[in-house]
C-alpha cells in the first residue's frame, strides 16, 4: 500500500526560500578580496540570486550545464551555489590549490560552460583560459570598478555586478527532479586523473538534514558559523546549506585565512561555530597563545579532514573553553559521515579517557551505514581492536563518478573509503590507516602516482616511490624514496628543481631519500605499507 503523502521534491532552492521566509534579516557577513567587509543578509542573498539565475539564462546556461567557480569563500560564491543550482544547472566547484594542467583536465572534463572566478584567480584564469576549449565565458566576482582594465583572456570576460544589475530578480526557481544533478566536486583519484562526484539535490537536502543535528554539526538560529573549510572544498562541508536550513549567521572569511585575521573576524562578529582542517587551527591558536587572546563567543569547532591531535583538541578545550567536534568524511560522502560527540555515559568519564573518545573520528550521522571488513571481505566485529577497510553506504554517498558508468569499484553496493579503521563497541570509528595511494597535505590531496611519473622523467631516476610522511604542520607531506641509474650521483636540490613547473608548488616532495632498492609484493609492486613503516616519521625526526 502507497502511503498518502505529498511528493514535494527535495530541492536545494527550497533552502535558499526557506532562508529568505523564516530568516530573512540574519546576516551573512564577508570579508571581500576586494580587502573590505561586506554584510547584508539572507533576503538580499535570495534576491540577488534569482537575479544570477536570469544572468545565467540569458548566458544560454540549460539545466543540467555545469558552470564553475574558483571563489573563496563569500556572498558572491553563496549566491551562485542557489543560482547555479536553483535553476538546475550544476555548480561546479574548482580547487584553486590544482596544477594548472589538472585545472584545466576538470574543466574539460566537466564541460564547464561558464566559469566565475575572485579577481584573486585572474593569472590563473589566464593561465587555464588557453588551455581548454569548453568555457566561453568567464565571470570575474566584482563590481565595474575593480573590473581589471588588462588581461590576457581572449573569450569574453563579464563583470558579476553587471549581470546582478542588468537582471530582474523575478525568477521561478523550477521544480525539478530532486533526482537531478545540483553540484559537481573533483577529488584526486588514487590513479589516473581526479574524478567528479555527481550530487544530487535530493542527496544534498538529506545531508543537509542529517549534518545539521545535535550530535552532528550542531547547527542552531542561534549560531553564528564560520565555514573557515573552503566553499571549494565539498561545499564546505555542507555549511552554506545548512546555514539556510538552520537560519544561522554565517561569516565568510574570503582569502584571509591566517590565525590573526580569523581571530579578528570570530571576536567582532562573535563566531559560536566554526569549521576547518588542523593545520588551519593550528595557527590560530598559535596566534591567540601569543596574543594571550580569548574566545569570547566561539563554543564548539568542527575539525576533520585530517585526524586532530589530542594536544588541539586540549588546547581549545582546557585554555579556551571552545568545544572540539571531530569528524571524519569525504568529497565521496558530500561529505559527513562520523562526528565524535559523547554519548551521556561518557560525559563523566575521566579527562584521559573522553580525549581517547575525542582523537576516534566519532559515530555515523543516520543515513550512513558502516562496516570494516578484512581481507576476505569478512565483516570484523566492532571491538576496538580488529582493523580493516572502512565500507560505507547511503543517499549521499557517491554511486559512481562523473562521465563513468563503471560501479565495479563498489563491494556489494557498499563503497570502500581506502580508509582503515576499527569501530568500538559504542559505534565510534577510529581511522587506522589509509590504503589508498594519496597523501594528504593541509586537507588537500597530492597524488603521489603523479610524483612519481614526474620522478621518472628524470633520466637518472630507474624507481620512484612517493609515501605520504607525518608532518607536524601538514599532517602529511610528500617523501620521495628514489632508485638512482648505476653510477649516477643525481643529488636531492637537482632532483626536486626538477619538479618546478611540472606540479604545484606545494606538491613538490620535501625530501628524496635514496636507496639501493624498494620492497616489491609478488606480483611486483611497491610494498608502500614497509616503506612507511620505515620511513613514515621522516618528517617528525629529520
Ligand atoms: P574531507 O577533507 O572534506 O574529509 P576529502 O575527500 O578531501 O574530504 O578527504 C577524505 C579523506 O580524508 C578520508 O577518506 C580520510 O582519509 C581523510 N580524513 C578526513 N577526515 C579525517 C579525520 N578526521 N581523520 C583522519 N582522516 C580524515
Amino acid at each position: 500500500m502507497q502511503g498518502l503523502m505529498m511528493q514535494q521534491p527535495l530541492l536545494v532552492a527550497s533552502l535558499l526560500m526557506h532562508a529568505e521566509r523564516h530568516h530573512g534579516k540574519q546576516e551573512i557577513v564577508s570579508r571581500r578580496v576586494e580587502g573590505d567587509i561586506h554584510r547584508y543578509s539572507y533576503r538580499d542573498l535570495a534576491q540577488r540570486a534569482r537575479r544570477m539565475a536570469n544572468a545565467l539564462t540569458s548566458l544560454g546556461v540549460r539545466p543540467g550545464e555545469r558552470v564553475g567557480t574558483l571563489a573563496w569563500n563569500g556572498y558572491r560564491h553563496m549566491e551562485l551555489y542557489f543560482a547555479v543550482s536553483g535553476s538546475g544547472s550544476v555548480l561546479h566547484t574548482l580547487n584553486p590549490r590544482l596544477h594548472v594542467d589538472q585545472l584545466a583536465y576538470i574543466i574539460e572534463h566537466a564541460e564547464d560552460r561558464v566559469v566565475f572566478f575572485d579577481l584573486t584567480f585572474l593569472p590563473l584564469i589566464e593561465s587555464v583560459a588557453p588551455r581548454v576549449k569548453s568555457p566561453k565565458v568567464f565571470v570575474a566576482m566584482t563590481d565595474r570598478a575593480h573590473m581589471p582594465q588588462e588581461h590576457g583572456l581572449s573569450t569574453m570576460l563579464l563583470c558579476y555586478e553587471d549581470l546582478i544589475d542588468l537582471h530582474d530578480d523575478e525568477f521561478d526557481w523550477p521544480l525539478v527532479d530532486e533526482n537531478s544533478a545540483s553540484s559537481l566536486c573533483y577529488t584526486s583519484g588514487t590513479t589516473g586523473n581526479p574524478k567528479g562526484v555527481l550530487y544530487s539535490h535530493r542527496s544534498t537536502v538529506l545531508h543537509t538534514y542529517a549534518a545539521a543535528l545535535p550530535d552532528s554539526l550542531n547547527c542552531s538560529a542561534r549560531d553564528v558559523i564560520l565555514p573557515v573549510v573552503p566553499m571549494f572544498h565539498v561545499n564546505a562541508w555542507g555549511l552554506p546549506y545548512i546555514s539556510c536550513m538552520v537560519g544561522a549567521k554565517l561569516v565568510f572569511p574570503g582569502p584571509a585565512l591566517d590565525g590573526k585575521s580569523l581571530y579578528e573576524l570570530i571576536e567582532t562578529e562573535q563566531v559560536t561555530l566554526s569549521a576547518g582542517v588542523p593545520t588551519v587551527w593550528q595557527g590560530l591558536l598559535a596566534h591567540v597563545d601569543a596574543i594571550e587572546g580569548a574566545f569570547s563567543s566561539m563554543r564548539r569547532t568542527i575539525i576533520g579532514g585530517a585526524p586532530c591531535p589530542t594536544a588541539m583538541t586540549a588546547a581549545f578545550q582546557e585554555r579556551y573553553q571552545v568545544d572540539v567536534l571531530h569528524a571524519w568524511g569525504m568529497t565521496e560522502l558530500s561529505p559527513v559521515g562520523t562526528v565524535c560527540s559523547f554519548k551521556a555515559h561518557q560525559l563523566s568519564l575521566p579527562t584521559d579517557e573522553r580525549y581517547a573518545i575525542q582523537a576516534k573520528q566519532g559515530r555515523a550521522v543516520f543515513g550512513i551505514d558502516m562496516k570494516i571488513v578484512g581481507p576476505d571481505g569478512e565483516e570484523l566485529p566492532w571491538d576496538g581492536h580488529a582493523a580493516g577497510d572502512l565500507l560505507v553506504r547511503g543517499p549521499w554517498v557517491v554511486r559512481q563518478y562523473f562521465g563513468s558508468s563503471d560501479t565495479s569499484h563498489l563491494r556489494d553496493g557498499w563503497f570502500p573509503t581506502g580508509d582503515v579503521a576499527k569501530i568500538d563497541a559504542d559505534g565510534f570509528m577510529q581511522i587506522t590507516d589509509r590504503s589508498k595511494d594519496v597523501i594528504k597535505s593541509g586537507g588537500e590531496w597530492i597524488s603521489s602516482t603523479d610524483i612519481e611519473n614526474v620522478a621518472c622523467l628524470h633520466p637518472e631516476v630507474t624507481t620512484a616511490v612517493c609515501i605520504a610522511a607525518r608532518h607536524p604542520k601538514w599532517d602529511e607531506r610528500p617523501l620521495l624514496l628514489i632508485v638512482r641509474k648505476p653510477g649516477s650521483a643525481l643529488a636531492a636540490e637537482e632532483l626536486l628543481g626538477f619538479f618546478d613547473g611540472r606540479v604545484a608548488r606545494w606538491w613538490k616532495p620535501d625530501a628524496v631519500v635514496f636507496v639501493d632498492t624498494v620492497p616489491l609484493g609478488a606480483t611486483g609492486k611497491v610494498l608502500k605499507n614497509l616503506l612507511r613503516d620505515q620511513f613514515g616519521d621522516y618528517y617528525l625526526t629529520a
